[in-house]
């Protein structure tokens, strides 16, 4: 056992193990946060567990868009595009601090796979399907007009093009928000708690064995379902109830990296068509940085070891520089990168990668474990709700208990969305001296509860300290992430927290050992604890591939 372990994080397991649960979730991404919530706002007794920090999967890997999905128009996915665009409007409303409207420029050039005549005709079909309730219409762009809204555009060969909506968000803080709102509503989360085993008995999964990594304690806990919400690991999960069960998955992994806007020069967001292989991409903004993504790659790799390679690096830059000839783009360039493995279905032969559904199954295995597959970020409330249709039943059918047939996830705002309107939550932070870009930076992470970081900085005004000289973050948001926003390490802060690790070229290492400082103080670490996880960070960016 890890001595060093702080006395609560012992006591975790202790209240995990003190009752057996109507429904055990496996996986803290997005999925495995949605079902605690639905779950628990229905009223059942629900713990989650997850083998790293919150969104550590594929959850904090995404392309940040909420959306229809324009380019599913294509391949005839129109259910899944009416679902999401109402899920984009349902998650602008919850998490306004988080999910925000974002424009995008569609530029048509002479030599595109997509002529402009399809294009404005998916245009219409993608706001009918939004039901004429996106954040605005489309607009059909001449010429001059992609020109006017996108200036360093390549113009050789342009002829027209589209401005529409969709929506980006912060996705890690997304799926931490949604966890927080779970455990609001009475589920028991627990990070960096891997599950070794399932419990069978007579052939039924009753339950899971998990190793504490932080304190190294074993345990098991058992409950009435277990939902197996791992995204691209899920096969390995459903091999310990079936060692022979076939793969549902055929995970494709998806790159994105990370450059200073000012070097690519877009406006808005900006859909294009690589040249290289006629694949729809997105150049998107992201405050003074731009992101350009993603690949959609057949992957072998197991999710802990994908990553951006050399390749995907030059076909993403390359793919940028034929629209934004003069940014000219190079490996030097690049401020971080991130890959992540799409948890897709296996599909039909020889359907290409970018062609299959994002629709998502629910898979009951031979023990009765749920396994949820597919699916995307936008559309997690509805993974959601329909693994706890299933589970309520089941549940129901085992000892006549009836459940609400819905919980209002669609109405209750996330931990930080209590308000849609956010300027009123300026003027606190600018009475204490908090410059500008870090009030913007409080508001875009944690909404209405930059309240509460203010009052942190009104008892002690060292918390103004920013964390890095090139990022607006302070060391207020260190000490009210660690009270409220289950950190376990410093890398969970500096990479999922604020996203320091991708924003500056240094990865933010400089500002370890003092986040390390000031999560210990909260946790109670020992000396030699702190410079550990320090030393745990620091390492961490120096093994980290060339470009993240
Ligand atoms: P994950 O987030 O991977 O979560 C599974 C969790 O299970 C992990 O945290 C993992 O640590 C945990 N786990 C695994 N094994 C165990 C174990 N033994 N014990 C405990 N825990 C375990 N969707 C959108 O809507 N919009 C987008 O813009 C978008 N862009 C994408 C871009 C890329 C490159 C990729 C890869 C995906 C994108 N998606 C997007 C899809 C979306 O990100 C995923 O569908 C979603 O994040 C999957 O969430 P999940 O919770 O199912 O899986």
């Amino acid at each position: 056992m890890d001595t060093k372990a702080s006395p609560a994080r012992r006591a975790t397991l202790t209240s995990l193990t003190a009752r057996a649960v109507d429904l055990l979730v496996i996986g803290g991404g997005i999925t495995g946060a949605g079902i605690a919530r639905d779950a628990a706002m229905r009223g059942l007794k629900t713990i989650l567990v997850e083998q790293g920090d919150l969104g550590s999967g594929t959850s904090s890997l995404s392309s940040r868009l909420i959306h229809g999905g324009l380019r599913y128009l294509e391949h005839g996915h129109l259910r899944l595009v009416l679902e999401a665009s109402k899920e984009r409007r349902v998650l602008l409303h919850l998490a306004p601090h988080l999910v925000h409207p974002l424009p995008f420029v569609f530029p048509v050039h002479r030599s595109d796979r997509v002529p402009l005549w399809k294009l404005i005709a998916g245009m219409w079909l993608y706001d009918l399907l939004a039901m004429f309730r996106n954040v605005r219409r489309h607009r059909p762009l001449s010429k001059r007009g992609v020109l006017e809204a996108e200036p360093m555009l390549r113009e050789r060969g342009l002829i027209g093009g589209a401005l529409y909506y969709d929506a980006q968000c912060d996705d890690a803080r997304l799926t931490l928000a949604t966890a927080r709102s779970a455990m609001v509503h009475g589920a028991l989360i627990a990070t960096y708690m891997p599950v070794t085993a399932l419990v069978l008995a007579d052939g039924t999964v009753r339950g899971v064995h998990v190793r504490d990594t932080l304190t190294g304690q074993e345990a098991v806990l058992h409950a009435s379902i277990v939902v197996n919400a791992t995204g691209p690991w899920s096969d390995r999960i459903r091999r310990m109830e079936d060692p022979s069960a076939p793969a549902l998955l055929c995970p494709t992994k998806g790159a994105h990296v990370m450059v200073p806007r000012n070097r690519v020069g877009n406006q808005h967001a900006v859909t294009i068509t690589s040249p290289i292989d006629g694949r729809v991409m997105f150049v998107l903004p992201w405050g003074d940085l731009a992101y350009i993504g993603t690949t959609d790659t057949d992957s072998g790799e197991s999710p802990e070891r994908a990553h951006a390679t050399s390749d995907d690096v030059i076909y993403l830059l390359r793919s940028a520089n034929a629209y934004f000839p003069n940014a000219r783009l190079t490996e030097a360039d690049v401020v971080a990168s991130w890959a992540g493995l799409r948890p897709m279905l296996v599909a039909p032969q020889g359907v290409a990668a970018s062609e299959r559904s994002r629709e998502h199954q629910i898979h009951v295995g031979i023990g009765g474990m749920l396994s949820i597959v597919g699916g995307k970020l936008t559309t997690y409330r509805i993974m959601a709700r329909d693994v706890v249709n299933q589970a309520v039943r089941r549940l129901h059918e085992l000892d006549g208990t009836r459940y609400p047939v819905r919980a209002e996830t669609d109405k209750e705002p996330l931990p930080g969305g209590e308000a849609q309107d956010l300027q009123p939550f300026q003027q606190a932070p600018r009475d204490l001296g908090v410059p500008l870009d870090t009030v913007e930076h409080l508001l875009r992470h944690y909404g209405t509860e930059t309240a509460a970081i203010c009052n942190l900085i009104r008892d002690d005004r060292t918390l103004l300290t920013r964390l890095h000289q090139d990022h607006p973050a302070i060391e207020a948001e260190v000490v009210h992430s660690t009270r409220r926003e289950l950190p376990q390490h410093v890398d969970d802060f500096l990479i999922r927290r604020i996203h320091l690790y991708y924003e500056v070229r240094d990865r933010g290492a400089p500002a370890a050992a003092r986040v390390a400082a000031l999560m210990g103080a909260e946790l109670g670490w020992a000396p030699d604890r702190i410079a550990e996880e320090a030393k745990r960070y620091t390492d961490l960016v120096a093994e980290s591939a060339p470009h993240g």
